[in-house]
Formats: structure tokens, C-alpha cells, sequence
């Protein structure tokens, strides 16, 4: 072992009904460009698949009639890829996340469409955001209470009187709420308010905030950075589940190009990317991703169209006088409009929008007091 150690620029190495120990496992650590490692008829401790862990590019380990733990599958599972949980390797099937009472999901074949305003401003505000995106079919009211502004003089969020507003709209609607956490701190809240935690697009790479995230019991959706690759994307989704937490939502929210006819360039080919290599769901957030009203809704088709679980969309009632993103944000009817047309696509790629309201004690409240279609009758 100790020669072929100093064969430094081995990709590939097969061992077959070799003896080899873990202190012989151990001194394949030089081996930096190790990137395939076949084994046959040797029997492998625990011990000695943890050292692989120390080849850094291992990628692809190979066992034929080997012995092997239980514990040491899951070492193997670790050293195997540089994103392990999130891979397709480890799960082949689709990660489904559901939410009890309604039929709302993640990665079902039912899409998940999660609409509101950018901010929550203030009570009335949100009730009127709310009603609307719901008639419309939304099944996730999303707002934040605390904002990643850009300057730090404007508008931060309502903190936990936001929080309080969103549960509200959930107890009054049924929807479900998504919300975004800022830090540690804000973290703690959102989790005991929220049903999904939000974690934005300049917090994709703040490692202590994907671990809290990973502690946390709520399912977590995580944008994409705005400058991130595919594979840094799924190394922070990969940081939340190394925690425990495998309720991951994965979103394409654009990214910095020099494309100035918008805020970004929303990246639809990350979609089949992820879906090719992750059995975690993708949905696309059209509003950031484009920045302007006029592009969400053709956007927000070809997001269907390209295979996508679902839409986070920005929605307001009177959007001219938004604290935040007012001009990307669409009227509601435009965004009843937007359901539609998703509703017509989706049966094009296999998928279907659940039928409004499927909360049973909020379509009681609506049909009562505004005459809304209730969650089992069909859909015009
Ligand atoms: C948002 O959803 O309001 C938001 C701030 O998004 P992003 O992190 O994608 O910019
Ligand atoms: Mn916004």
C-alpha cells in the first residue's frame, strides 16, 4: 500500500481478494486524485471506510463480495459523492413532501404554487394578498417578515408580528405558510410559525444557517444563490440533510448575468440538472428570477413546461404601493389569469394543480362569507 501511495496521480485503483487492512486503507489518503476505488472479496471494517473519507475526490466506490456493516454502508454512502443525501445514489425515487390536511405537496404529482406578496406589511394587507392568491388556487402564502434588503434602510420585515399575521391567514385560509429566516435567530421563530422555511438566495452559502436549518422540523425550500453552480446548490441542500433535515425544497430563483432586460436570468435548465442527479423537488420562483410583472406570467409557463414541481410567485394588491418588489410583483388577477394557464399545462408534462382550497375548515369560511368554490368541487 505504501508503494502505490506514491503513485501520485492514480484516478483509478482495483483491489481484488487482497488482505487489506485499515491501517492499509489508511494510506490511500496521498492518493488526491483517487477517484474510483474497486474492491473484491475483501473484508472491510468500519474502521478502515472511514479513512476513504480522507481521499477527498473519491467518488465512485465499487464492492464486490466484500463483508461489510451496516455502519460501514453508511460511510460508504458518505465518501461516495461530494453530495450524498441529495443524490439520486442513495434514493432513486422521488422525495415527496406532504403536509397533513390538505393535499397539498412537493414533488407529487400535484404542483405546488406558493403566492403573496414579497413582504408582509401589515394585517390588511396580507388578508387581501391572501384571499385572492387562494380563490386563484394557491395552496402556500408566502411573505417575509424579515427581509434581506439591500440597503439597510429600507424596509426589514415585521418580525414576529409578520410571523403572527401569517398564522393567522393560515388559520382563516388554510394555506399553508412560507417564510423566510434571516439568521439563527429569526430562525427559532420561523420555525414554531411556519409550516415551510425559506432560506434566500444570499444565505445559500451561510453554512451555520443551512446546519440550524438542518436541525430544524419543518421542511426547508433553498434558493439558489445568485451566482451559484449546480453543484454548489446542491452542497448547501446537501449541509441541511447532513443535519437530519431531508425535507429539502430546492428553487431556481436566477441568476447575475449581463442580461439587462432583466433582474436575472432565470436558469430553467437547472431544472432537468437537478432532476437528472437529486430526488429532491424543484420549484421556480419567476418573480426574482425575472423582476419584471410582465415576464412572470410567460415564465411561469415555460417553468411548468420544463418540468418543475411548482411556482413561488409574488402577488399584492396594490403593488404600486409595495414596501418591496412592487414592480415584479403581479396584480391578482393576473395572477388568477396565471393559474389558468398553469392549469392548462400542466396535464401536458403529467402533472395537475389541486383544487382550491382543499383545507376543509377554510373553504367552510369562504364559501360562507365570499362565495368560493369549495375544495372538492371541480374545477371550472
Ligand atoms: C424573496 O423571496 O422575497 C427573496 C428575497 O428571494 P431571494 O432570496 O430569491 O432574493
Ligand atoms: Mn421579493
Amino acid at each position: 500500500m505504501r508503494e502505490l501511495a506514491r503513485v501520485k496521480n492514480l484516478e483509478t485503483l482495483g483491489l481484488f481478494y487482497t488482505k487489506i487492512t485499515d491501517a492499509g486503507l489508511k494510506e490511500l489518503k496521498p492518493l488526491q486524485h483517487l477517484t474510483s476505488l474497486y474492491l473484491c472479496g475483501t473484508k472491510i471494517t468500519d474502521g478502515g471506510l472511514a479513512a476513504l473519507r480522507s481521499c477527498e475526490r473519491l467518488e465512485h466506490v465499487n464492492l464486490w463480495l466484500c463483508k461489510i456493516s451496516d455502519r460501514g454502508v453508511q460511510e460508504l454512502i458518505r465518501v461516495s459523492k461530494p453530495y450524498k443525501l441529495v443524490s439520486r445514489d442513495v434514493k432513486a425515487e422521488n422525495t415527496v413532501i406532504t403536509f397533513a390536511g390538505t393535499d397539498a405537496t412537493f414533488g407529487g404529482p400535484g404542483l405546488a404554487v406558493i403566492a403573496g406578496p414579497c413582504a408582509i406589511e401589515n394585517r390588511e394587507q396580507s388578508m387581501a394578498v391572501a384571499e385572492q392568491v387562494f380563490r386563484a388556487g394557491a395552496q402556500f402564502f408566502r411573505g417575509g417578515a424579515y427581509k434581506p434588503r439591500t440597503s439597510p434602510y429600507s424596509f426589514q420585515g415585521l418580525g414576529e408580528q409578520g410571523l403572527q399575521i401569517m398564522a393567522e391567514v393560515r388559520d382563516k385560509f388554510g394555506m399553508k405558510i412560507v417564510t423566510e429566516a434571516i439568521d439563527n435567530e429569526s430562525l427559532d421563530l420561523v420555525e414554531k410559525y411556519a409550516d415551510v422555511i425559506q432560506i434566500g438566495a444570499r444565505n445559500m452559502q451561510n453554512f451555520s444557517l443551512l446546519k440550524r436549518a438542518g436541525r430544524a422540523r419543518k421542511p426547508v425550500l433553498l434558493k439558489r444563490g445568485m451566482a451559484a453552480t449546480l453543484e454548489e446548490f446542491l452542497m448547501a441542500a446537501e449541509y441541511v440533510m447532513s443535519e437530519g433535515n431531508y425535507k429539502v425544497i430546492l428553487c431556481e430563483r436566477g441568476v447575475r448575468t449581463f442580461a439587462d432586460h432583466t433582474r436575472n436570468t432565470l436558469d430553467l435548465s437547472i431544472v432537468p440538472a437537478v432532476q437528472r442527479l437529486s430526488h429532491l423537488p424543484i420549484v421556480v420562483d419567476p418573480s426574482h428570477g425575472t423582476g419584471k410583472r410582465n415576464k412572470v406570467t410567460p415564465l411561469s409557463r415555460a417553468a411548468i413546461a420544463v418540468g418543475a414541481d411548482g411556482l413561488i410567485v409574488e402577488v399584492h394588491h396594490d403593488p404600486d404601493r409595495a414596501m418591496s418588489d412592487g414592480i415584479q410583483s403581479l396584480y391578482p388577477e393576473q395572477f388568477d389569469e396565471l393559474m389558468k394557464q398553469v392549469r392548462q399545462i400542466a396535464p401536458v408534462v403529467g402533472r395537475m394543480v389541486p383544487a382550491i382550497g382543499s383545507h376543509p375548515r377554510a373553504s367552510e369560511t369562504l364559501s360562507a362569507q365570499s362565495g368560493v368554490r369549495s375544495a372538492i368541487s371541480p374545477l371550472a
